[in-house]
């Protein structure tokens, strides 16, 4: 029990009065900011014949128009800079892997806010002055090597800037050092894990790791439970993109039941991602971000694509009274759909993970043949030295499970450990789809 404990008290605990006060402060500033000084809001305000003047409530941030992953394209790289170019001093950038990356401007204030809220994530995910902090993500235009070491170095923990990939070494330097808390992209602790195995340490009981935070994509809490046993350690989530600052946007505390959401920074909408309105209370939907204090770079109403909902109650038991917001259980352009049903691969990942006798990797493969659909599963068994008639019968019954609780009859391969793919650097590829 962490009750007390808080990296900034006075921020994170703040009376939902104050707080909503703060909000709509900050809103008006972003509005008028983007608005005075970057052409493409004050365009998009006047053909919608509003003005700043016009935000007097935190509801009239509706009147304003969305902006999107293709506003951020079309003006890349620095058609929504609203300060000085002199006054920026940093840039990230996504990887541009899906068309023109997508960039976040920082200046000096908008860094230090960064920081801020990453060392309020980190904190509240245990990070400690007296940790050795293991830093796994990369160093570079990703934002998450740069976000984790900001935070941490306001804590003062001991860092580990080891960045991406080198496995094996990474497992060395943990032992070596007396590393007692990672941060990765979530496939990558995967792939430390199968590491450490490969390399005869037990990440439980061979190393003092005890503490986690991982972010940057889908996964289930049946997961988190996974590398939690795997290594014996408090498993936290951590969210964010690139377009906001990078990770740090919200974090779950010690009670892990929703991510607080740094709101006198970020304010957040839901919306259906059909028709734009918003959607009703605690209802799932798209997630949409206007920035509350970004300089560089404000966004207003950003539509992110992950798919989530916001808890009704403001106050958790933990004394912080930003709002929850539910692990990300997926983008809108992860679902897939397979005659006619919607598939959320997060749901597919939920049934596999509650079959101990699977291991953690596993690929859906779609494939068109004679006309129809066909969804192929292939996990990963947890051991090799499972017999054939086993095989068939486990398989027999993942088929059943997912036909009855997704409605489409899978075929179900069952595969020895290590036969699929792993992706050293980057996010893990689990659904093929080779339809088109
Ligand atoms: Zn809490």
């Amino acid at each position: 029990m962490r009750v007390e404990d808080y990296y900034n008290r006075r921020a994170e605990t703040m009376s939902r009065e104050e707080l909503e006060r703060l909000k709509l402060e900050r809103l008006k500033w972003t509005v008028r900011h983007a608005y005075e000084n970057v052409v493409f809001y004050r365009e998009a305000m006047r053909e919608r014949g509003i003005t700043p003047d016009d935000v007097r409530t935190l509801d009239d941030l509706r009147k304003l128009p969305f902006t999107d992953k293709e506003t951020l394209r079309a003006t890349y790289p620095f058609g929504l800079l609203a300060v000085p170019k002199s006054e920026l001093v940093e840039i990230h950038m996504t990887s541009g892997t899906t068309g023109t990356p997508t960039v976040g401007l920082y200046t000096t204030n908008d860094i230090e806010v960064w920081a801020e809220v990453m060392a309020r994530s980190l904190y509240m995910s245990g990070l400690r002055k007296e940790d050795v902090f293991q830093i796994t993500p990369s160093f570079g235009l990703f934002t998450g090597g740069f976000g984790f070491y900001y935070g941490a170095r306001k804590i003062g923990a001991f860092i580990v800037p080891t960045g991406a990939g080198n496995s094996r070494r990474q497992i060395q330097l943990m032992r070596d050092l007396g590393t007692t808390m990672i941060s990765a992209v979530v496939s990558y602790v995967l792939r430390l894990t199968e590491t450490a195995y490969e390399m005869g340490v037990d990440p439980a009981r061979d190393t003092q790791v005890r503490k986690g935070v991982f972010g940057s994509e889908m996964w289930t809490e049946e997961m988190r439970q996974r590398i939690a046993k795997a290594w014996d350690m408090d498993v936290y989530d951590i969210y964010g993109f690139t377009e906001l600052c990078g990770p740090g946007v919200a974090n779950d505390c010690y009670l892990h039941d929703g991510l607080h959401l740094w709101e006198d920074h970020f304010l957040v909408e839901v919306i259906d991602p059909k028709t734009g309105e918003p959607v009703g209370p605690e209802e799932k939907g798209e997630l949409v971000f206007t920035t509350l204090t970004k300089e560089a770079m404000p966004l207003i109403r950003y539509r992110s694509r992950d798919i989530s909902r916001v808890y009704d109650a403001r106050v958790c038991d933990c004394g912080r009274t930003h709002l929850r917001i539910e692990r990300i259980t997926g983008r809108i352009d992860d679902m897939v759909k397979v005659r006619g049903v919607a598939i959320w691969p997060s749901a597919v990942e939920s049934i596999l993970m509650k079959f101990p006798e699977l291991g953690i990797e596993y690929q859906i493969t779609l494939t068109r043949e004679k006309g129809l659909d066909v969804m192929r599963l292939t996990a990963e068994l947890a051991s090799p030295e499972v017999p054939e008639a086993r095989r068939r019968e486990l398989a027999e019954r993942i088929r059943r499970e997912i036909a009855e609780n997704l409605m489409v009859d899978p075929v179900v391969e069952l595969v020895n450990p290590m036969t699929l793919p792993r992706q050293e650097v980057g996010k893990a590829k689990r659904v093929i789809d080779m339809r088109s």
